[in-house]
């Protein structure tokens, strides 16, 4: 049965759906089950009456099962069926008749079907121009209902899109970009800077490929990218996660953008730039990426490091995603521009780069008017910035590695996972392997006979299985071998084994945003070296060596502990 449209043919915003379900069949009406209260709910905390807004579906009749893959001849959703297309195709001449300020389309199908654009997570949150109007996709109310955390980015979408029903047409947003820049470009676009200036690198393996920075006026800020490099031919090659990789018949090789003399002026130029302590730095990440790296390439250091839109905005919204794509949807009206980035390609590269600083820094002050708004003003600035840059420090500096007495423990700890083994293969009597799971269920279930424990409704020998096992027979020696086993094993290969850095010294990443209760977290690096450096064994229980001792403070200082919650 076909369910028709409601609302006013004149409204300044049209919604559409994807197709009726159950209920919508039922009561002749879009929107009428479940995802539609959760519509109409926060299309009104949003200042928006449903009964204002024209609405309409992709489709008019409701798909067997719900499932708006019958639409779609393949699994994949890539060959429409006609009565898909002529959804698509009627669908468009609406909004074309209706003329409507704004289009909100829920969820990845209206969003196909107005912009012939894929992926709801990319596109969301961003004004689209198209069909003489503007887009806007978010997450569709069902989806919503399936996964709450999108709940209040939906809900910040529709605000946005409330703020855009009011005027007709897309204007773009203004900036002012310098790419390509000369050497006199540089200067008097650094000089104009006053009061704030954004950051952004751009790097290729350790090196740093550009610099852009971007100031002014928030209404049209300008931003200059600044590259150190460039390529001679385009192609040939690809890059990927920063790293390059010369194809096949390729030659690639990444030459100076700059004279050697003029190198050292452009040079001189960042690092005043950097060191002027009356000019805000601020950077997405920046205190534990450009920052560091920017030290450790060029040996400058920042002043007046002021704000980390990552950080701080996390201090505001810790349950929300954190990148720069994310905060560009959700403190400015500027499109993707992130998308269809081509790293290898010089230009596009450049013009990213420009566009990442102007983001970040008007970010930078929407964000820093919501500290203050939430009175976390002084939070952030006294407690948690300075925090994020203490440890960021850490982070660079790293800590001394005793390497010799590593490697006694190595073959210490190897000798004791072979005594272990030994014991375990003598009782199974066959050679097992202890880090199989199959391995494991095979030996204590079917072979020794041992009750089954169960987790999530599957047969585990999981730590905690062995554990409960352990204390049901505490006379079972292979129990306690495994347990041992397992125990020695990881000392060995997280601890004993992590790599160093190319200085020597070992490192973690700090991220003082890693958790949404406001506790910082630890990992490797992003090159892979280090380690998770919050739970390193202190050697006071059986069978743990204590480790700690690898780690050495160096001549003039000393290792603290500090007990916080
Ligand atoms: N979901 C939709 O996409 N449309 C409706 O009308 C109802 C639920």
């Amino acid at each position: 049965m076909r369910v028709p449209d409601t609302g006013p043919f004149g409204s300044n915003i049209l919604i559409v759906g994807e197709a009726p379900g159950e209920e919508e069949v039922k009561q002749g009406a879009p929107f009428v089950g479940s995802a539609g209260k959760l519509l109409k709910h926060t299309l009104r905390s949003n200042g928006i009456a449903f009964e204002s807004c024209y609405v309409t579906n992709i489709m008019d009749t409701r798909p067997p099962g719900n499932n708006f893959k019958h639409f779609y001849t393949d699994y994949k959703r890539t060959e429409p069926t006609q009565s898909l297309r002529n959804g698509w195709n009627k669908l468009q001449q609406k909004v074309k008749d209706l003329k409507p300020n704004i289009v909100i389309a829920l969820g990845a199908e209206p969003l196909r079907a107005l912009t012939n654009k894929r992926s709801i997570g990319r596109w969301r949150g961003i004004i689209i121009p198209a069909l003489n109007t503007k887009i806007l996709a978010t997450y569709h109310p069902a989806g919503v209902l399936r996964q709450w955390s999108w709940q209040p980015i939906m809900s910040m979408d529709i605000g946005k899109a409330k703020r855009h029903s009011q005027t007709r047409g897309y204007v773009e947003p203004q900036v002012a970009i310098t790419l390509r820049p000369s050497i006199s470009d540089v200067l008097s676009w650094c000089s104009k800077v006053d009061k704030r200036v954004s950051l952004d690198v751009e790097t290729i393996g350790k090196n740093i490929r550009c610099i852009a920075f971007a100031t002014g006026d928030l209404v049209r800020p300008r931003a200059i990218c600044i590259p150190l490099m460039k390529f001679q031919n385009q192609g040939g090659y690809t890059i990927n996660k920063g790293v390059l990789k010369i194809q096949a018949g390729g030659t690639e090789t990444a030459t100076s953008y700059w004279s050697a003399q003029d190198e050292l002026i452009v040079m001189n130029t960042i690092n005043k730039l950097l060191t002027n302590s009356s000019i805000e730095k601020v950077g997405q990440n920046s205190t534990s990426f450009d920052a560091p790296l920017i030290k450790h390439c060029w040996k400058m250091i920042i002043t007046n490091h002021y704000l980390d839109t990552m950080h701080a905005h996390h201090e505001l919204y810790s349950e929300l995603p954190m990148g720069l794509d994310f905060l560009t949807t959700m403190y400015t009206d500027y499109p993707n521009y992130w998308s269809d980035k081509v790293t290898e390609d010089d230009n596009s590269e450049w013009h990213y780069n420009a566009m990442d600083a102007i983001s970040c820094y008007v970010c930078s002050y929407k964000i820093e008017a919501n500290l203050a708004e939430a009175n976390m003003t002084d939070y952030y600035f006294n407690h948690r910035h300075p925090l994020v840059l203490s440890l960021a420090d850490a982070q660079y500096e790293g800590i001394d590695w005793d390497n010799e007495r590593c490697k006694e423990l190595i073959v210490e700890q190897e000798a004791r996972l072979k005594s272990y083994q030994e014991i375990i293969d003598s009782i199974a009597k066959e050679e097992v392997n202890v880090n199989s799971p199959a391995q494991m269920k095979q030996l204590l279930y079917t072979k020794m006979g041992f009750p089954k424990v169960v987790k999530d409704d599957k047969v585990t020998t999981d730590e905690k299985a062995l554990r409960a096992l352990e204390r049901k027979f505490p006379d079972e020696p292979i129990l306690d071998a495994i347990i041992m086993y397992r125990k020695t094993s990881k000392l060995i290969s997280t601890y004993l084994k992590a790599k160093t850095d190319e200085d020597g010294k070992i490192r973690t990443s700090w991220n003082p945003s890693g958790t949404e209760s406001g506790r910082i977290s630890s990992s490797k690096t992003i090159w892979k070296t280090g380690l998770q450096m919050q739970n390193i064994p202190k050697g006071i229980s059986r069978g743990v060596t204590n480790i700690r001792d690898i780690f050495i403070a160096g001549k003039t200082r000393c290792l603290c502990q500090n007990e916080s919650t």
